[in-house]
């Protein structure tokens, strides 16, 4: 309890300012408690951070789910930028994020502010209900602040430059690969030529994407045999690549893990696969 006690007077002593958000005068906080809401009816800039985390596979869609948000006058009332409620999952957002210009400065928060509910689930699911009104959850703040504040970051850097693509080519043949990010970082400028990806290994090609959404085409070059085509007839996507006549092929690519490995198309010849 010493040390606790400690770690107690320590973040006292940090918090000059601004107040922390159960400082905050409770008739502020239930109004904003009873303006946050769901997931499936966030405000539209609020929906659209969440979905610019999903897409770029910061957090997955079921993450929200038990998440009410919405935005609060909290710094007009001294308070922080924003704020998760450790008790009943509520994440309040300053109105300055409202603002369009805002908006990567919202992802990053929200992110953050996922982080902390996150850890409020796992820590109660831990030390039990009494978690957030114990001197263990106090003297855990500033750690768990740290660990929001690093993934925050590492969330906004990722959605500034985007995830790389990756090709694993499963075939005992090399394939020549042409893709288009749904959401590319940079606007192609060269003209639409293939990506050759060699038997059994894999390529992280140029196109860097804020989400899994990618058109490609791809055709394998056996030296005999069957060659695989993976296009989608029927579409009316059509590009030139290279004198040949692609009909791109749509799909939702996932990331492995983590917030650093590329999004990654799996290639495989299979018979009857097209
Ligand atoms: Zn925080």
């Amino acid at each position: 309890m010493t040390a606790l006690a400690a770690a107690l007077l320590a973040l006292a002593a940090g918090a000059a300012n601004p107040l922390t958000a159960d400082r905050l005068p409770p008739a502020l906080l239930a109004e904003c408690d009873a303006r946050a809401a769901p997931y499936e009816r966030f405000e539209p800039p609020v929906a659209a951070a969440a979905k610019a985390l999903i897409d770029i596979g910061a957090f997955r869609r079921e993450d929200f789910l038990d998440v009410a948000a919405g935005f609060c006058a909290l710094q007009a009332a001294d308070g922080p930028v924003a704020a998760t409620s450790c008790g009943d999952g509520v994440i309040l957002l300053d109105e300055k994020y409202a603002d369009p210009r805002e908006a990567l400065s919202l992802r990053a928060t929200l992110a953050h502010e996922m982080i902390h509910h996150r850890q409020h689930k796992e820590k109660k699911g831990r030390f039990g209900a009494g978690y957030c009104a114990s001197l263990r959850y106090a003297a855990d703040k500033s750690a768990l602040e740290a660990e929001a504040d690093a993934y925050g970051e590492k969330v906004a850097a990722l959605l500034v430059t985007g995830r790389g693509v990756e090709i694993v080519n499963s075939c005992d043949a090399s394939i020549s690969v042409y893709l288009e990010a749904e959401d590319p970082v940079a606007v192609r400028e060269r003209a639409a030529s293939f990506e050759r990806v060699e038997a059994k290994s894999r390529k992280i090609l140029d196109e860097r994407a804020r989400s899994g959404a990618v058109r490609f085409y791809a055709r394998s070059a056996p030296a005999a045999g069957t060659v695989h085509v993976w296009q989608d007839i029927e579409s009316a996507e059509t590009r030139f690549v290279e004198g040949r006549l692609a009909r791109l092929k749509r799909m939702r690519l996932t990331a492995p893990d983590g917030l650093h490995a590329p999004f990654r198309l799996r290639l495989e010849c299979r018979v009857g696969e097209r």
